[in-house]
């Protein structure tokens, strides 16, 4: 589904990524892991085209992506969504869950009103959320049920992969493993893909197919999980798998 083809990327004189190419298969989940500044939201910003990257291409279903942001189509910015750390990221603190989850129903399916309502309603019963949330604000929500309207926007566009840069690691744990088994749940419904940016090698092991290890702008390691997670390892990941407690 995803191929992403000797990336090299960077900002003004600062090379960050140096020649990552790995790929995706729809349906599966892709773990990115690596220590902080090492390139991991920089590569998930080079796949979504808000930063073009020096080198190299990204494709989507075997066709190449533009790489800038502006001379995307409507649909190939529908089949990539992003969810972040911070819940709100990209959320307008004047808007309601209507009108947040209910904008890529305008923008990619035309639906306006008591539809486009309904439709919102529909996608908070899919993230256990229940409809009764419609009207309000991202400041009456709590960290959890902020990163699951967030979820419900992404899922608006009926996207076929979504990027997930640390999606849990502002929650606490029971909250975090909420939101990972509603991704898991919606993963059978939808078969939608991820590439799941994470610090934390407990979620790797729950939730990943394959696993990238990034260090320093390098993909040191990528391939199925049993066999990143198994020896011989290079001295990032034996110390990452040294760090779980
Ligand atoms: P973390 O785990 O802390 O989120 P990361 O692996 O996601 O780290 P990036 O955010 O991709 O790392 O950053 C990689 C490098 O690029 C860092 O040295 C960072 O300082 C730099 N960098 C990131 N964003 C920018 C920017 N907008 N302008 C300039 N430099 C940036
Ligand atoms: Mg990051």
């Amino acid at each position: 589904l995803l191929k992403v083809e000797n990336i090299s990327a960077g900002y003004g004189s600062l090379k960050v990524l140096d020649d990552v190419s790995l790929h995706l298969p729809k349906g599966q989940t892709l773990a990115v892991v690596g220590e902080s500044g090492s390139g991991k939201s920089t590569l998930a910003r080079v796949i979504t085209g808000l930063l073009p990257p020096l080198e190299g291409a990204v494709s989507f279903d075997g066709k190449l992506l533009p790489v800038a942001l502006k001379a995307r189509t409507n649909d190939e910015l529908r089949r990539v969504q992003m969810i972040y750390q911070m819940a709100d990221t990209a959320m307008n603190p004047r808007q309601t869950v209507r009108d947040i989850v209910g904008r890529p129903l305008t923008f990619y399916y035309g639906l306006r009103g008591r539809e486009k309502t309904e439709r919102v309603k529909e996608l908070l019963d899919q993230i256990e959320m229940g409809s009764g949330f419609v009207d309000r604000y991202p400041a009456e929500l709590s960290g959890g049920q902020k990163q699951r309207v967030a979820i419900a926007r992404a899922l608006a566009a009926k996207p076929e992969l979504i990027l997930c840069d640390e999606p849990t690691s502002a929650l606490d744990p029971l909250v975090a493993e909420g939101i990972l088994r509603l991704l898991l749940k919606l993963q059978e419904e939808t078969h939608v893909s991820y590439m799941f940016i994470t610090h934390d090698i407990a979620i790797v092991r729950a939730i990943a197919d394959s696993v990238a290890v990034m260090h320093r702008g390098k993909l040191v390691r990528f391939g199925p999980k049993s066999k990143v997670l198994s020896p011989p390892f290079d001295d990032y990941t034996d110390l990452l798998l040294k760090s779980v407690p």
